[in-house]
């Protein structure tokens, strides 16, 4: 990918806001297990951070996607993950279907809203008996006259006790599951809906999540993104650029792990010499770091195709299963060389360790990406019908 003089401020821009309005305070933010998201979402709003690829019609850059992977990859310079994992359900996981398929008046309504940092908003898929298999979700739409009627629960739904609507994933028929489903955008203040108390989660703790129920919601058709029917399919492109952000935002914080463990095992004496020295741990990082390296560029591959109107969902899947894996193995080696300190609650790596944990869960696990590339090289048994 080549980097351009614009791709460069967005990258400085992202840069001084992690180091001046969310690094000084994420200790805080963490302990307290939220975020002032609302001051903090206007003020990304201000920079035009929240719409950097989005259309210009409603207040966004209308930049292609390398740019938002840059500033994706600078959010994850933040010392906790909670925060750039807010931002993203924001840019890039509750917004791509409403800014590529909405209805004018509904992108007037909600999409600029988000852009500028007016509203917030949540993303609605995993229900509590349905999270790797997204077909099998149960919350229903209803049609009644001009409205549809909603009901069920959605799970784990982060930004949900602070957001203004949810882009909701939810069965609007009887056909087949991947047939049957609409993303409908729903106002978190509409009559019926109750967010639970915020989830006690291992890690990502100064965001919230929680659990979402919906009683008897009744909201106007027209709320819902494109054709009905066609909600599954916009989830699943929607998912792409969950997957390119998780893997993007990643990077740096591996990175700041393998750096500060590079800074302790150099101070760190044992034996008469400094950690640093022993071969077997300045050859692991070193060997940390190459990986990263190397997923660095398997994301920049991705984001090129994607820009380039390419199929990336094999690369998309890769990058995300790679990262996933990476950070679990990166955050666990660097933690062992800080021994005793790196079992702290309070110690970086072990706050990062914790926090990287849900790249492999969330927005699809390991596993589903396996299947998804499995798919797609033809090795995937074929269901007995
Ligand atoms: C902190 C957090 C934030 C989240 N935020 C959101 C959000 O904002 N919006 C939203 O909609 N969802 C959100 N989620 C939900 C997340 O996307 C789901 O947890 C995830 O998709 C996994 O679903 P599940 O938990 O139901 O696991 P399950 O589907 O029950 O699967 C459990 C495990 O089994 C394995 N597995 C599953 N299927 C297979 C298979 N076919 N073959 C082999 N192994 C398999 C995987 O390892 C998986 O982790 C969030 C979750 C967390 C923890």
């Amino acid at each position: 990918m080549i980097f351009t003089q614009e791709h460069n401020e967005i990258r400085r821009t992202v840069k001084n806001f992690v180091e001046n309005e969310i690094n000084p305070y994420c200790d805080e933010w963490e302990k307290a297990g939220e975020f002032p998201m609302k001051e903090m979402f206007k003020k990304l709003g201000d920079l035009g951070l929240l719409g950097i690829s989005k259309p210009t019609e409603y207040g966004g850059m209308g930049l292609d996607y390398s740019y938002n992977i840059v500033a994706a990859e600078e959010f994850g310079a933040a010392h906790c993950g909670g925060v750039p994992l807010a931002i993203g359900v924001q840019t890039d996981m509750c917004t791509p279907a409403l800014a590529r398929f909405g209805s004018n008046e509904l992108r007037e309504e909600f999409l600029a809203q988000s852009i500028s940092g007016d509203m917030i908003g949540c993303i609605g898929v995993s229900e509590p008996s349905a999270g790797s298999d997204v077909a099998a979700i149960k919350t229903t739409a209803k049609k009644d006259g001009d409205d549809y009627v909603i009901n069920g629960t959605k799970m784990w739904i982060t930004n949900s006790p602070k957001a203004d609507y949810i882009c909701l994933l939810a069965n609007t028929s009887d056909d087949k599951v991947h047939l049957n489903k609409s993303l409908i955008v729903v106002p978190m203040n509409t009559p019926g809906i109750e967010v639970a108390p915020r989830l006690n989660k291992l890690g990502m703790r100064s965001s919230e999540t929680a659990q979402v129920f919906f009683d008897n919601v009744r909201i106007p058709q027209r709320y819902r993104i494109g054709a009905e029917g066609s909600g599954f399919m916009m989830q699943m492109l929607q998912f792409q650029e969950e997957r390119l952000f998780g893997a993007a935002n990643i990077l740096k914080g591996l990175e700041q792990c393998v750096d500060q463990t590079i800074d302790y095992c150099r101070e760190r004496q044992t034996f008469g010499q400094p950690l640093l020295d022993n071969q077997v741990i300045h050859f692991r990082l070193a060997e940390l770091q190459t990986e990263i390296e190397a997923l660095r560029c398997m994301v920049y591959q991705g984001v090129e195709g994607y820009i380039n109107k390419k199929d990336v969902t094999m690369l998309a899947s890769m990058a995300k299963l790679k990262a996933g894996r990476l950070g679990r193995e990166v955050a666990d080696s660097c933690l062992q060389y800080w021994g005793g300190m790196g079992y702290m609650w309070e110690n970086p790596v072990s706050r990062a360790m914790r926090d990287i944990r849900l790249v492999s869960i969330g927005g699809g696990a390991d596993e589903i990406m396996l299947g998804i590339i499995c798919k797609l090289m033809g090795t995937l048994p074929k269901k007995k019908k």
